[in-house]
């Protein structure tokens, strides 16, 4: 058994069998075979070895004949590990005497070599890890011929084991099949952490190299609430782990009876709790958990996975069906925060995407595309309660700009007579320090603020949310945003301009007080989270949580804050502290 420790992104946990996924991910099926059938097998393995040589060579002669015999001898190195008596011999016997599958034993023997390459301090020799892997799926892709089942094409539950999987890859992932993922790198702000905690699938990022310790196939545990990996466990963390997912199960089942409450504190002070959304589809997600509405709708994911950009029409739909599931619920539609670690347009953009060319700037600097997603929301708005929000607003220009152009889309839409709502709310996402330090002057142009914690806390500690690296700094509980937080909320306060959080730190039951005690009453959180953070809600005072808050701005670490907060949370609702 191994215990790996990475970033734990969404809750929940799954006990499965992995599938490995590097460039090319599919499945081993099946890892024993019967006594019987190993001669068998061992004929399937050499005929499979003599076909991925013929391969092989294939592509040698190929490229030696374009490119001259230097650049075949890449491919000679190949043929020589494939046809290593060695690897033979313990392939062979992990057949015969262990009576594993061939693939089985193909992946465990490969997978045990590259980790020697890869593990060895040398460049040269870490690129040789990825030859082995590349005989591997050679190999693989031989024995499974058209029985290989990949990613697109799942029949049973996996858990997925990749390097990286980017925001729309994990937006595709079938929620059927998959119960779980983890990843090598990824850090806990991502949009891949968000889309997996959309989707409810429970997933690990940031956990290190570790893909060449584990083979298609093996019994893997993921532990989304604790950022855990587990391969092979013994049977007795497998126990406990399927006693963990009835648990689970079970404290939904307790936490979905308040679906018809209101968010109510217990001095009955009312508190608005929306829903964040990625797709229409989760809507229902929302209002089966009792939301008030969609405080954050990211539009952005109508792009990804697009083959084409969205045309007027396919933001429309989108639109117009979250507002007919929402039955006359609020949905706050956000123009597109395209660029960053989501979709990017910019060349310049490898270099330093989250200071680049995204978000509102973005819009602004693609006006056509901007007014088609403005024409759509503009139609929407005359069938439903819809509100319309600009992401990274920095400054006062940028906002200008954005408001002048919607003046001007709404011109068009009037001289071709479409109807739609004059008194569209337009707000802002907080999520820049600018804009909160200019903020006073922010909330005398906008109908509403929202403060998005993870882009805010990504800015003002200057730690990348999605890089594993700086995971420790990248903290929503450093004093250093609590204290942005408080300016924005009080900002808004003193001209009663409504306030939102909707960033990930809303929908931890964690910060639930801190954030009652800062003034919010209105939070939009990760559709999962609305139960518990609505007990939290109906469990406490206003009082306490300003006591609360007051305490946890005096202290000086996120460390020191969240062992506070976690310790609050304890004395009134223990079951929901991990
Ligand atoms: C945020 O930055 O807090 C936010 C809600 O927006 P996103 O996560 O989509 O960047
Ligand atoms: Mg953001």
């Amino acid at each position: 058994m191994q215990k790996l420790q990475g970033i734990a992104v969404s809750p929940g946990v799954a006990v499965g069998e992995a599938l490995v996924m590097d460039n090319e991910g599919f499945r081993i099926p099946r890892r024993f075979v019967s006594r019987d059938a190993v001669e068998h097998e061992l004929e399937r393995l050499d005929e499979a070895i003599k076909a991925a040589g013929t391969e092989i060579e294939r592509n040698r002669d190929a490229v030696s004949r374009e490119l001259g015999e230097q650049y075949g001898a890449v491919f000679s190195a190949h043929l020589q590990m494939l046809r290593d008596p060695v690897l033979r011999i313990e392939l062979d016997g992990m057949i015969r005497e262990r009576h594993y599958s061939p693939e089985y034993a193909v992946s465990r023997a490969l997978r045990r070599y590259a980790k020697v390459f890869q593990t060895i301090e040398s460049s040269y020799l870490a690129e040789r890890a990825n030859d082995v892997i590349d005989i591997e799926k050679r190999l693989l892709r031989n024995l499974l011929g058209r029985r290989r089942e990949e990613l697109d094409h799942l029949i049973s539950p996996v858990i997925v084991l990749a390097h990286n999987l980017t925001p729309s890859e994990t937006a595709n992932l079938n929620r059927a099949f998959v119960r779980g993922f983890a990843t090598e790198i990824g850090g806990p702000g991502s949009h891949t952490a968000i889309v997996a905690e959309g989707l409810e699938i429970p997933a690990v990022v940031g956990v290190g190299n570790f893909l060449t310790d584990v083979s298609g196939g093996d019994l893997v545990i993921i532990d989304g609430d604790h950022g855990l990996v587990i391969l092979q466990p013994d049977e007795e963390t497998v126990a406990h782990y399927r006693y963990e997912v009835e648990q689970h199960k079970s404290r939904a089942v307790q936490l979905a009876k308040l679906r018809e409450l209101p968010a109510l504190t217990a001095d009955k002070v009312r508190v608005e709790l929306l829903g964040n959304i990625e797709f229409p589809a989760e809507v229902e997600h929302c209002t089966d958990r009792g939301a008030d509405g969609i405080g954050l709708y990211r539009t952005e994911f109508l792009y990804l996975g697009a083959d084409c950009e969205p045309d007027e029409e396919v933001h429309y739909r989108a639109y117009a069906e979250v507002i007919e599931k929402l039955e006359g619920k609020p949905v706050v539609i956000r123009s597109c925060d395209l660029g960053a670690d989501k979709v990017s347009f910019d060349p310049e953009a490898a270099k330093n995407p989250t200071l680049g060319l995204r978000s509102i700037r973005l819009s602004l600097k693609n006006l056509p595309v901007f007014r088609t997603q403005l024409r759509a929301v503009l139609r929407a708005s005359a069938i439903g309660d819809v509100r319309l929000m600009f992401p990274l607003v920095t400054t006062l220009l940028e906002l200008r700009q954005a408001k002048m152009v919607l003046a001007d889309v709404m011109e068009d839409l009037d001289d071709e007579g479409i109807p739609f709502n004059r008194e569209l709310p337009v707000g802002m996402m907080v999520e820049v320090p600018a804009a909160v330090l200019m903020i006073d002057h922010f909330v005398d142009e906008v109908d509403f603020i929202s403060i998005g914690t993870n882009d805010l806390t990504q800015y003002t500690l200057a730690a990348d949310r999605s890089n594993k690296d700086v995971a420790s700094l990248y903290s929503s509980a450093d004093p250093s945003v609590l204290r942005l937080i408080r300016m924005a909320v009080e900002a808004a306060g003193r001209k009663q301009v409504p306030v939102n959080v909707c960033g990930q730190m809303s929908g931890s039951p964690l910060y639930t007080m801190l954030l009652l005690g800062l003034g919010l009453r209105r939070l939009s959180v990760t559709p999962s989270a609305i139960p518990e953070v609505k007990k939290v809600c109906r469990t406490v005072t206003i009082d306490q949580c300003r006591r609360v808050t007051e305490h946890v701005m005096s202290l000086e670490n996120a460390r020191d804050i969240k062992n506070y907060l976690r310790e609050e949370l304890k004395k009134i609702l223990p079951e929901l502290v991990p």
